[in-house]
């Protein structure tokens, strides 16, 4: 069986499964969380499949977009795109490193390459003209204003917590590096991509590629990725163990297994909140409508060789 005959898992690891909490968010930490989350996926790729990992990067653009602004009066501020790009390399480098440790523990001869992504979304998407997605450090409004003026930043209150810039999230349209990540796969490597959902790109009129500062879902991506290369199965790491109806009420109850219908039922119904379950579980329906055999929303540490033990919600065409 050559590399390409193995299913595909796409896993999209949550920014949350990679910070845990308030007290351990610096390098050292961040190492210590890839650690873990590359002994989970190590069981998978034992197992036959070929694995390709997304990763989220919200706690750590905004990491950089407070240092840049800390340093405004001293150096030039560090571009949207280029923060994604920079998260994309470091957190790739990380989760790169301790997967190659990890199975090198296993005596496993198996090549990791972590890939700069671009993602090209198109310059007419509604979300260019409603900026609604916070990114950054909180603000006083006083701030916030001045932002507006000098730096033409669109603001905005969020959700009673202060003050923070507002960019549009474009939905993904081409992943520019896909036929590299393809051959990659194809050559037997395990391929970290799309970190932060890619960096948005537009198609200038020539032709030519120009970065925008936006920030493009990590699952809308991950599942742009997935049902490109034909991936049977796509999981979403996060930091719950199972999708749940009525969530963080008294009637909360978490889902064990539904199918595509009753999940779209689920989401009129109003079940799933935007902004962090909402775009799991409309990529979800999106991959599955898309020919993906299931998809599994669960924590890392639940994964396993055997897919269908897998403790976690399990959605099915
Ligand atoms: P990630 O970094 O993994 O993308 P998010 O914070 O974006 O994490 O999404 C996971 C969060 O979704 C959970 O921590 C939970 O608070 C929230 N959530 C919203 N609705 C639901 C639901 N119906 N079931 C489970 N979790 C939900
Ligand atoms: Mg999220």
């Amino acid at each position: 069986m050559t590399a390409s005959d193995k299913p595909l898992i796409v896993i999209a690891i949550g920014g949350n499964s990679l910070i845990k909490d308030a007290e351990h968010m610096d390098v050292v930490d961040q190492y210590r969380t890839a650690g873990e989350t590359a002994q989970n996926i190590v069981p998978l790729v034992k197992a036959g499949f070929r694995v390709l990992v997304t990763h989220g990067n919200g706690p750590q653009v905004g990491f950089i977009l407070l240092r840049s602004e800390l340093a405004r009066d001293t150096i030039h501020q560090v571009p949207l795109a280029n923060c994604v790009a920079d998260t994309q390399g470091s957190i790739g480098m990380q989760i790169a490193q301790s997967l190659r440790n990890e199975f090198r523990h296993e005596g496993l001869e198996q090549a990791v390459t972590a890939i700069v992504t671009q993602c090209v979304v198109d310059e007419k998407d509604p979300s260019f003209g409603q900026p609604s997605k916070p990114i950054g450090p909180f603000m006083s409004e006083e701030e916030a204003r001045e932002h507006e003026r000098d730096d033409g930043w669109v603001i905005g209150e969020d959700a009673g917590r202060g003050w923070r810039r507002l960019v549009p999230s474009p939905a993904p349209l081409e992943v520019i590096e896909l036929p590299a990540i393809r051959t990659l796969l194809d050559s037997g490597n395990l391929v970290i991509a799309a970190g932060g959902g890619g960096v948005p790109v537009i198609y200038r009129d020539d032709g030519e590629l120009r970065p925008r500062p936006a920030v493009i879902d990590k699952d809308a991506a991950s599942c742009l990725l997935a049902s490109e290369l034909g991936a049977s199965v796509f999981i979403i790491s996060t930091d719950v163990d199972k999708v749940a109806l009525n969530y963080g009420t008294a009637a909360q109850k978490e889902i064990d297994r539904m199918t595509a219908a009753e999940c779209r039922e689920h989401l009129a119904a109003g079940h799933f909140a935007a902004g962090s379950m909402l775009p799991k579980i409309e990529s979800a329906l999106k991959f599955l409508e898309q020919g993906g055999e299931e998809v599994i929303i669960t924590q890392p540490h639940n994964l396993q060789a055997n897919l269908r033990s897998i403790y976690g919600t399990h959605i099915v065409p």
